[in-house]
């Protein structure tokens, strides 16, 4: 087992790690801290709250149930664009109509203030059924979060333009959240045009993420948001360990040195923003 990174220097203010699997354990990635430890370690970093999001009907009602009686977190709640072909496979597309009747019906508990993460994933997956179940999924997504006035929380990878044109043609929600935002400065100003949020996590401090780094610069100060994806996606210098939100330090003091931006301003808009998009946490 790899060792566990250390604590990362405390951010001057307090921040919120605005998509987070706590629930989730990668034999891959080896052991991180269970659910209870990432949140201790987070408040000893400035990480205060966490969003900790659903990707399919059981850790949907994970997220849920766990947010419900804490103050340190809120859900969202979704079936993932790679789950909803594997639920057809596996109980046909009644199984499906039934995982979507049971994400609505989290999706208006209190503490649940996101639909996601939903949207489209071509990168995994390929064939053209599949990413015609991840279309239809992405719509019904994007109604729920409507007629419940969630926020909605995207999952876009190699996906831009058919993301952009769904949105367009079911009309977005009041608040949108890119998660992982992984577009250009183009794509990042269209959405930063129409008062969406573009979530940033620890990618961006990999060498290879310039044009990432670009689309950073290109947003203004109310678009941004900071995430850590744990137990993926671990910031530089602690690639390849297991990622947790006590982390997140070294991806916001990289946003900053990035922006230019002074880092304790940074933390204040991540966190005001989050409240933006998330509801009073
Ligand atoms: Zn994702
Ligand atoms: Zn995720």
């Amino acid at each position: 087992m790899r060792e566990r990174p250390p604590i990362a220097d405390p951010l001057p203010r307090p921040v919120v790690d605005t998509h987070c699997h706590l629930d989730v354990v990668d034999r891959q990635l080896g052991d991180g801290p269970g659910p209870d430890d990432a949140l201790a370690l987070a408040r000893d970093a400035g990480i205060t709250r966490v969003v900790q999001v659903g990707c399919d009907v059981a850790s949907s009602a994970w997220a849920a149930d766990f947010a419900g009686p804490r103050d340190d977190v809120v859900a969202a709640v979704a079936l993932h664009p790679n789950d909803v072909p594997r639920i057809v496979e596996r109980e046909g597309h009644a199984g499906l109509e039934a995982a979507f009747d049971a994400i609505e019906a989290l999706a208006v508990r209190p503490r649940v203030r996101a639909v996601g993460e939903t949207g489209l994933d071509y990168y995994r997956t390929r064939d053209e059924d599949a990413r015609a179940l991840q279309h239809d999924s992405f719509r019904r997504h994007i109604d729920i979060a409507k007629r419940h006035d969630r926020t909605l929380v995207i999952h876009d990878r190699d996906a831009h333009a058919d993301i952009l044109r769904i949105l367009d043609e079911e009309g977005a929600p009041d608040r949108v959240v890119f998660h992982c935002f992984s577009g250009d400065a183009v794509m990042a100003r269209h959405c930063a045009d129409r008062g969406w949020l573009c979530s940033f996590a620890g990618v961006v401090t990999y060498k290879s993420a310039e044009g990432l780094r670009e689309a950073l610069v290109a947003l203004p100060r109310e678009a941004l948001l900071v995430e850590t994806d744990a137990p993926y996606l671990t910031p530089v210098p602690h690639r390849g360990a297991v990622n947790a939100s006590y982390l997140i330090p070294h991806t916001v003091r990289a946003m900053a040195d990035v922006r230019a931006q002074p880092l304790d301003q940074l933390c204040d808009d991540l966190w005001s923003n989050s409240e933006r998009a998330f509801g009073p946490l």
